[in-house]
Formats: structure tokens, sequence, C-alpha cells
């Protein structure tokens, strides 16, 4: 007989509590019931060590066209320029969701409500915004307090996925779906099941 596993159902389920998986969560967790997974502590992770911060155009000199023109070229041809023109497009309202969820990012000076730009290589403007020289930390540990402190979300530390499970591999179906997740709880030594719409 193999080991009891668990089951747990939600609506959502997400893998990883970095910085994607946090704001996911968050933007979502009004609507459904979340489950977010990380194979270690919540808040390890790349995102935790990025220092520089994020490029965005808010300087009035600076413009989209500028921050597009530099991503492309610092990529030498490997960048998707629709990918690249939605992310440069979009940075602004993400920043500002991010200052919302209340991430302080470093001001010019303490008087003054703009934002410190720094200048990194590849850019020809000032455009990456910071939180002094731990920018990913400031941002992972603010929106794991919000995640923790919302009612909708379940946070698993130390819950590793092994394998999606899917529609094709458990019902043969021609339309494959994701439909959940076996996980392994490294503390308790037990494999789980985490299904989600
Ligand atoms: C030293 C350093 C400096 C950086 N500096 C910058 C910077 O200045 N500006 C910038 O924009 N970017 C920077 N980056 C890049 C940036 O950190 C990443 O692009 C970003 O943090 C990725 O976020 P994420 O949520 O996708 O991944 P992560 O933060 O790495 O989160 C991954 C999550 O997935 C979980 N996970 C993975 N596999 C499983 C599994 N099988 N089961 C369960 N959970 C799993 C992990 O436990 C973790 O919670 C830097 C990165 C590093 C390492």
């Amino acid at each position: 007989m193999g080991p009891m596993t668990t089951t747990h159902h939600y609506d959502l389920l997400i893998i990883g509590s970095g910085t994607a998986g946090l704001t996911l969560a968050l933007k979502m967790a009004d609507q459904a019931r979340i489950a977010v997974l990380s194979k270690s502590q919540l808040e390890e992770g790349a995102s935790l060590y990025a220092q520089g911060g994020i490029s965005v155009v808010l300087d009035e000199t600076d413009s989209l066209q500028s921050h597009i023109d530099d991503t492309l070229r610092a990529g030498a041809g490997l960048c998707d320029e629709e990918v690249v023109r939605f992310t440069v497009e979009h940075a602004k309202q993400s920043v500002e969701w991010l200052i919302d969820q209340g991430v302080s990012f470093t001001r010019d000076d303490m008087t003054t409500e703009s934002y410190h730009l720094t200048q990194e290589g590849g850019h020809s403007h000032r455009r990456v915004i910071h939180s002094a020289d731990a920018t990913g930390r400031a941002v992972e540990t603010t929106l794991l307090d919000k995640a923790k402190a919302h009612p909708n979300i379940s946070l698993f530390p130390f819950h590793i996925g092994i394998d999606l499970i899917t529609s094709r591999k458990l019902f043969n179906e021609a339309e494959n779906r994701c439909l959940g997740c076996y996980v392994l709880d490294i503390k308790a030594d037990q494999p789980k099941t985490f299904l989600a719409q």
C-alpha cells in the first residue's frame, strides 16, 4: 500500500512565491481561493536578491520609444519586439501598482514626491527606479506580507511541485489541460495532491 495522500482543492494554484507568483496571487485574490507553493522558504528565490532596480519611463525627458530602442539594441537581435513594447508600455502602471502595495522606492530626497532614477548600462536615460540597493527584497517582502494578510491566499512553504496533473495523462483527452500538481510536503515527507480550476 502506498502512502496516504491528502487532496487540496483551490480555484487557482500558483507554483512559486517570488514576485511573479505573488503578484498574480494578489491580483486574483478577490475573485478566487488561491494556493501558492514554494519549494523552500517563501521569500527564498531570485526575487529576494535582485538589487539594481526596475526600468521604467518616468522622467519627462525620456520616452517609451527610447526605452524600446535601448532594449532592442542591448538584446542584440534576441528580443521579441512585441514583448519588449508590451513590457515597456506597461512598466509605469506596474510600478504604480507596486507603490500602491506599499513598496518604498527611494525618492530624490526626503522632501520630494519624485523618485530617484539611476542609469544602468544599455540605457540612454535615467530610468531605473530602486529601493536603495535591495529592490528585490523590498518588493518581495512587501508582496509577501500582503499575501500573508489576505484571507483568500494560502501559502505553502517547503512544498515542491513534482509533476503536473494533466487531462491528457489522466483521461487521455485530446485537448490537454492542467488540472493540478502532485506535490511533496518536504518537512512532513508526505506527497499531496493539489487540484485547481
Ligand atoms: C543577484 C540577482 C540580481 C538581480 N537584479 C535584478 C535587477 O536589478 N532588476 C531586475 O529586474 N531583475 C533582477 N534580477 C532578476 C530578477 O530577480 C528575476 O527576474 C525575478 O526575481 C524572477 O521572479 P520570479 O518570481 O519569476 O522567480 P523567483 O523569485 O526565483 O521565484 C521562484 C519561485 O518558484 C519556486 N519554485 C521553483 N520551482 C518550484 C517547484 N518545483 N515547486 C514549488 N516551488 C517552486 C521557488 O521556491 C520560488 O518561490 C536579479 C536576479 C539575481 C539573482
